[in-house]
């Protein structure tokens, strides 16, 4: 990142010092420097799967052996996975920024593994079961499971991942949360996210609109790059431990 303008990141330094409510939202790029792999530009396809068919509940309802084997798969790749430095900072912040809020829509459990409590996970964690009949959750890090697909041992109906798909809503009180930190906050950075998923994306909006400013932190323009009043060319990787040296530790 030999280009990168070591202006933008003493202007989002500054504007970090200065600020006292702060909050964050990664998407899957925060994550691909871990290993995990970011989900736009597969066609269409997740892992080589087509969507339709494996994160969705019509999918869960017709097949739910077929979208547990795909969960499996994901939950296998992800045992090896460790943080990155990406993630380090953002959980170090915590302790930094007198009012944090460290938002999510990744579901790999990335962001707590480095230490970050209280993550509002806006699409739920992969390592989170739920009964699909009454609604017990509970964590699950077995890979493999010993039965697919597990069943609730409450009610004997059959538990799907923890993770909200394609064409659900959102857990409302997280969602609700998040958009009080986004309106609260004075700085927004967005961390390697397509800004391409509503209602998540929507929280750039709200933050630009209640009149705080907004960091992009990505190698390419997300759609909603316009809104940003610093953009942090570059991966997050490289980019947050060079923004938090700047901005220095707890005061
Ligand atoms: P996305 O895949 O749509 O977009 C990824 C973004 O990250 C892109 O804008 C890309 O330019 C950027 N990026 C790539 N490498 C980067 C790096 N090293 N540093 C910074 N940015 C980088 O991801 P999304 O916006 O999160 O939306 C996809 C949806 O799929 C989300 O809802 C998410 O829940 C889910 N998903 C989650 C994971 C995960 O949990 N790790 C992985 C894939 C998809
Ligand atoms: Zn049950």
């Amino acid at each position: 990142m030999p280009g990168m303008a070591e202006q933008a990141l003493d202007r989002a330094a500054a504007l970090l010092r200065g600020a006292t409510r702060v909050a964050v939202l990664t998407g899957a790029g925060v994550s691909a420097e871990s290993g995990v792999p970011t989900f736009r530009g597969g066609g269409g396809l997740w892992e080589g799967q087509p969507v339709e068919q494996v994160a969705t509940p019509e999918a869960f309802l017709d097949d739910p052996e077929r979208v547990w084997r795909f969960y499996e798969q994901r939950r296998r790749n992800l045992l090896p996975i460790r943080p990155n430095p990406a993630h380090d900072v953002l959980a170090g912040w915590q302790d930094r920024f007198p009012d944090y809020t460290l938002v999510t829509q990744n579901v790999d459990g990335l962001h707590q593994a480095a230490g970050a409590r209280g993550v509002l996970e806006l699409h739920g964690n992969i390592w989170r079961v739920r009964c699909a009949g009454c609604g017990r959750e509970r964590v699950e890090r077995t890979v493999p499971l010993p039965e697919l697909p597990p069943r609730c041992t409450a009610c004997g109906a059959l538990e799907r991942p923890g993770v909200v798909w394609f064409g659900e809503m959102l857990p409302q009180d997280v969602l609700a949360r998040a958009w009080e930190a986004a309106e609260q906050a004075q700085v927004l950075v967005v961390v390697g996210t397509s800004a391409l998923v509503y209602p998540a994306a929507g929280l750039l909006e709200v933050t630009a609109r209640h009149g705080g400013t907004v960091i992009e932190v990505n190698p390419e323009p997300s759609a909603l790059a316009f809104i940003a009043a610093i953009a942090l060319r570059g991966p997050a990787g490289e980019v947050l431990p060079r923004l938090a040296a700047r901005v220095g530790g707890p005061r």
